[in-house]
């Protein structure tokens, strides 16, 4: 628990949720400004701020309710697919500083885009650029 961490709040019972999951240690609740409907997010109840923050076995709980829950989410809207997601960090939009994958449901002709098109401008990398970040990832 964080104090002041709004989603720590939920795990409580402190503020309210639209709760559709819940194990000893994962939780889902639709999103409160949903961008589609049944958008979903599934916390870990530990407070962790970033997904590197999260030990294995919480990791593997928390992406094991992902799978489950995903096709659950899109059969309850009807959707066609759906966009799986975590903003990590500020500079990529995380708001609320707790772990949570999104769950979004995708409709045909919804007008929405890809997750390529969360990044900026591309990157252009030579096959010595592309070597080089292969090679300090995989260190
Ligand atoms: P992010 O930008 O990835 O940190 O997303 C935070 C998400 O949390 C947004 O989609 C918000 O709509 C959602 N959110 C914020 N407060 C609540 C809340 N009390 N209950 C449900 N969802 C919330
Ligand atoms: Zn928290």
């Amino acid at each position: 628990m964080s104090d002041d961490c709004i989603f720590c709040s939920i795990v409580d019972g402190e503020i309210p949720a639209r709760t559709v999951y819940e194990t000893d240690d994962v939780l889902a609740f639709l999103d409160a400004n949903p961008l589609a409907r049944g958008h979903t997010l599934v916390i870990p109840k530990a407070h962790a701020e970033r997904v590197g923050d999260l030990d294995a076995d919480l990791a593997r709980a928390v992406f094991d309710a992902v799978s489950e829950l995903t096709p659950r989410v899109q059969d309850a809207v009807d959707a066609d697919a759906a966009n799986v997601g975590i903003n990590d960090g500020e500079a990529a939009g995380q708001e609320v500083p707790h772990v949570h994958a999104h769950v979004v449901p995708r409709f045909e002709g919804d007008g929405g885009a890809p997750i390529h098109a969360v990044a900026g401008k591309r990157p252009d990398l030579s096959d010595e650029d592309l070597d080089a970040i292969a090679a300090r990832i995989s260190e």
